[in-house]
């Protein structure tokens, strides 16, 4: 019985039927020890109760027979003494009045002893049925009793000691125990029924999350839980699923995309070097120094997109170990921006660096890198002739840098996804700058490995901004 019990507790089984069981279970418990704790604290009051009410039933027939008696002419109301005597016999008490030479006044066994014999029956097999382990029994007590300091007679009382039920009172008791077990069966099928609506409310959103979390796994990211939910946290779980399934969709679209995308980006200069050596071989083409140099172009960029990728491989390698040091970000834009001379000439741009030495705890490279990438997409989008300006200053512990062009701008449904890698907005145009879309990404590993943040603002023809901030020490 109790293995298998314990079985059914730790078998897996759904929410709704564990939660309904428990529920069931606790209140059971919780039942089982009121109405135990209850009987025996009323028993016992009851038991107190009915002793009390003895003695005085006791103290009440002295006093009865006590006035049944005429001192002045020193006899006895011989009726009453009978109705008092049968009073109590029917009450349960055998009594028996002596007068003070020890003659017979009154004798309920005398009067009635049938009666008495069917009463000591009945009192004796109802206490016996009910009490089957107390030893109770008829026993005898004796009182005198006075008028004015003078005995008058002797009573001798027979009941069933330490006490015994009427009727009345085992009727009593058993209503009790009756509306005890039947709250108690009450409580028990209203908290299962509360329990089992509880569990399925708290059932039902789970199953619905389970299922769609399912169907996403098979790749189905269009899936959505929109049922609302009442509970919060339940609330929140459906909530982060649905972001979960945003996220993983996007993913998924940067992934396709980023095939596309490579795929394209190496097929376009390799066939362009394979036709134009296919051609040179054939002899087709005479292998100048132009058009060798146009296939060192083509494979340089092959280089780079490699190179881009082994890069954002690297920073997700996830020890992006910083070698930190103290560093100046004025001295490191200045040779930074002083590597993009040739571009910045040949585009006929103006670039600027405004502000002081400011000192950061960073890894010197690494930010250089953060530096490279910035600047070179403000060189690549910025439209001949405009201009570039680097900003320095610092706030509290926190060190800004923010590089300003007025170029093309990014459009405002693009700019959310800008540091997303292999990102690129309206790809077309990037294609034709040789952009990869991982440059900001690596810009935004870099800078939160550092614990700094990286935000961008920008209108479309009018140029954009890219802010850094780096905490200036640890
Ligand atoms: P990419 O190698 O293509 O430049 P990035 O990750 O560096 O990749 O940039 C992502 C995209 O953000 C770019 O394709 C470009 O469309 C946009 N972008 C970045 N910087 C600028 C800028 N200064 N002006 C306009 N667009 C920019």
């Amino acid at each position: 019985m109790i293995p298998s019990f314990r079985k059914l507790l730790s078998e897996p089984r759904s929410l709704r039927t564990r939660l309904s069981l428990n529920i069931a279970l606790v209140v059971l418990l919780t039942v089982a020890v009121i109405s135990v704790v209850s009987n025996v604290f009323i028993n016992r009051q009851f038991e107190r109760y009915i002793i009390e009410r003895q003695k005085q039933q006791t103290e009440s027939i002295l006093s009865l027979v006590n006035q049944q008696y005429n001192a002045a002419s020193k006899t006895w109301n011989a009726e009453y003494l009978h109705a008092v005597g049968m009073h109590a016999l029917y009450d349960g008490y055998i009594v028996k009045i002596y007068g003070t030479g020890n003659e017979m006044l009154w004798d309920a066994e005398l009067c009635d002893m049938s009666a008495c014999r069917q009463m000591m029956r009945d009192i004796s097999r109802k206490m016996q049925a009910r009490f089957p382990n107390d030893q109770g029994a008829f026993t005898v007590n004796h009182y005198d009793l006075t008028q004015n300091g003078q005995a008058i007679a002797t009573v001798s009382i027979r009941c069933f000691s330490p006490y015994f039920y009427s009727d009345d009172d085992f009727l009593f008791l058993d209503s009790l125990n009756l509306i005890l077990a039947g709250s108690g069966l009450f409580s028990l099928l209203l908290a299962v029924a509360v329990g089992w609506l509880l569990a399925r409310r708290l059932s039902n959103p789970i199953r619905i999350t389970a299922e769609r979390a399912k169907r996403m796994s098979t790749g189905d990211y269009a899936v959505r839980i929109n049922e609302k939910n009442r509970i919060s946290e339940l609330d929140e779980l459906t909530r982060s699923v649905n972001q979960l399934a945003d996220s993983l969709g996007k993913q998924e679209a940067l992934r396709k995309r980023l095939t596309a995308d490579v795929a394209h980006e190496l097929r376009t200069p390799l066939t362009n070097v394979a036709t134009h050596i296919e051609a040179m071989i054939e002899g087709v083409w005479e292998p100048t120094p132009a058009r060798l140099s146009s296939c060192h172009e083509e494979i340089g960029r092959i280089s780079k997109l490699v190179s881009d990728l082994e890069n954002l491989a690297r920073m997700d390698s996830d020890n992006l170990k910083l070698d930190k040091t103290r560093v100046d970000l004025l001295e490191l834009s200045q040779k930074t921006l002083s590597n993009f001379e040739t571009e910045i000439a040949a585009k006929k741009l103006t670039a600027s660096i405004d502000g002081n030495r400011l000192e950061v705890w960073a890894d010197s490279s690494r930010i250089r890198q953060v530096l490279t990438n910035i600047l070179s997409n403000a060189v690549k989008y910025t439209r001949p002739g405009g201009t570039i300006r680097v900003t320095l200053s610092e706030a509290r512990d926190f060190a800004l840098l923010a590089v300003e062009d007025d170029g093309i701008g990014i459009p405002p449904d693009e700019l959310p996804f800008i540091f997303e890698r292999f990102y690129r907005a309206e790809k077309s145009r990037n294609r034709l700058s040789g952009g990869s879309g991982i440059g900001l990404a690596v810009v935004k590993s870099i800078v939160t490995a550092h614990g700094g943040t990286v935000e961008a603002e920008s209108r479309v023809n009018q140029g954009s901004r890219f802010q850094i901030v780096l905490p200036k020490t640890t």
